[in-house]
């Protein structure tokens, strides 16, 4: 250490240039409504990929990428043989998305890095910045995180429709190979912990007048399809008594379901998101009714009896409209306890800082939820105005923004200096 700790304790990191990475950043993939698109693997993500790393080499750090298209930038310790910091988040956005989900705090960590570097501080651990692949899955959920922990398997190098080809296309046009991908898993010795600072993309902090969400654990999510099976009939000469309509158990099921969670689950949340009716048509009995449904819990129990409690109720529903029915688990995500020295040292950080804090869970996935398999993991989330996000009016005062960035720095100080013991 070649500065004194009480100097330490004054650093901020440079919000002009944070924001000035942010505007620039902004118009790669903007959409006329003031959003963006940057689809992972699409060309506008390799654009903002190009101009990352353009970032990470004009402020000097070393950059590295790995065979899942992972990019990062290094600030090297002195001492070879250190532990790496990583503190990263995404670039990639969901169709139509918001300029803050991901780049905020990917950019906040590149500050971060780089306000280090300046005051010449030399720090026991690597600091890497790292943006990883696919956060929001339009290929893959996570498909960055998963390779570089290893937790990627073969059955998720197809997309959500089951199709090898599009996917290796896709990576293909990014530079990577699908027969490589494994090879970007790291040793966990090598890491000593992961941070991100994150939008909260809801409304708890906005309510509560809170500066900063200490993240205490990530919701798990099950995803699954309901199929219903009847009959189709011609709708006129059918009688309401012989039918066997299919979307009817559909429907009497995602009415059911919501009042169930409300009623008995009341942290967790459903989304029945999506319907696909056959044949179709005006005039004949719906045959099949096929809906996509999602749950959530923070509470990995109560998770695994929402999904019983939906499978037993997906069957009633059947029953009451004689009706078969067939259930397909198509994701899951566990949930995700974040590491005490890590929550620790984000509180910590907004001591020194001036900050409120106040613990919350997310209901949202991150990355930090798959390395918290292999690593001490941590996550701070600044306010949302109005919760919105995955929306082109997604929006943060920049103030929020800055106070998370310093926060972030001052995690990753404090983490560096005492390690996550
Ligand atoms: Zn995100």
């Amino acid at each position: 250490l070649h500065v004194p700790l009480m100097t330490l304790s004054q650093l901020r990191i440079n919000s002009e240039r944070l924001r000035d990475d942010f505007e620039e950043l902004s118009q790669i993939g903007a959409t006329p409504d003031g959003g963006i698109c940057r689809l992972a693997l699409s060309l506008e993500d390799l654009e903002a990929r190009a101009w990352f790393a353009n970032r990470i080499e004009e402020a000097g750090f070393l950059i590295h990428d790995d065979d899942t298209g992972n990019l990062s930038g290094v600030l090297p310790s002195d001492n070879r043989d250190a532990k790496t910091l990583l503190m990263g988040s995404h670039l990639d956005t969901v169709l139509n998305g918001g300029r803050y989900d991901g780049a905020i705090g990917l950019l906040a960590a590149l500050e971060c890095l780089r306000t280090i570097k300046e005051s010449g501080v030399d720090l026991p651990v690597h600091l890497e910045v790292i943006d990883f692949t696919d956060d929001e899955g339009a290929w893959q959920p996570m498909l960055g995180s998963k390779g570089l922990t290893g937790l990627l398997a073969p059955e998720n190098l197809k997309d959500s429709r089951g199709d090898h080809a599009a996917f290796r296309a896709a990576l293909t046009r990014a530079g990577l190979n699908i027969q490589d991908v494994f090879k970007a898993k790291r040793d966990p010795n090598s890491i000593l912990a992961y941070l991100e600072m994150h939008i909260e993309q809801n409304v708890r902090l906005e309510n509560m007048g809170i500066d900063i969400g200490v993240v205490t654990n990530i919701v798990g999510r099950t995803a699954f399809y309901i199929t219903y099976e009847g009959q189709a009939r011609h709708s006129g000469t059918t009688s309401m008594r012989e039918r066997q309509d299919a979307l009817q158990g559909a429907a009497l099921f995602v009415t059911r379901a919501h009042e169930m969670v409300r009623t008995h689950y009341t942290e967790g949340v459903l989304n029945c998101g999506n319907i696909e009716v056959k044949p179709g048509a005006l005039s004949i009995v719906p045959s099949e009714a096929r809906l996509t449904v999602e749950c959530r819990h923070v509470n990995p129990d109560l998770l695994n009896h929402i999904e019983q409690s939906l499978s037993e109720l997906a069957q009633e529903c059947a029953d009451y409209c004689r009706l078969g029915v067939h259930i397909q688990r198509i994701d899951h995500m566990p949930a995700a306890s974040m590491a005490m020295p890590v929550i620790h040292a984000i509180e910590v950080a907004c001591t020194t800082v001036g900050v409120t804090h106040h613990r919350i869970p997310s209901y949202a996935s991150h990355n930090a939820q798959i390395l918290s398999r292999i690593t001490p993991s941590g996550m701070l989330f600044i306010p949302s105005v109005n919760g919105v996000s995955h929306n082109p009016s997604e929006y943060s005062h920049w103030e929020d923004v800055v106070n998370g960035a310093n926060t972030l720095l001052h995690a990753a100080l404090h983490l560096a200096l005492n390690g996550v013991e």
